[in-house]
């Protein structure tokens, strides 16, 4: 299992934190969605997000 960095379209997203810019990650191998990127914040003191990764560990396969 790998992810790659490609990215879908980003699209907006709730959060408990608030709301986000958020991209799918794929997987490298099979192409279904891993995780999410944070692309941007609408909250500025959750800007320090943006850039990060988040997993779907239950999605991960080995
Ligand atoms: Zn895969």
């Amino acid at each position: 299992m790998g992810v790659n960095t490609a990215r879908g379209e980003s699209q907006e997203r709730a959060l408990l934190t608030g709301r986000f810019a958020l991209a799918e990650v794929p997987c490298a191998a099979c192409g279904s969605v891993v995780g999410w990127n944070y692309v941007a914040a609408a909250d500025e003191r959750q800007a320090y997000k943006a850039g990060t990764t988040i997993l779907e560990a239950p999605r991960i396969r080995q």
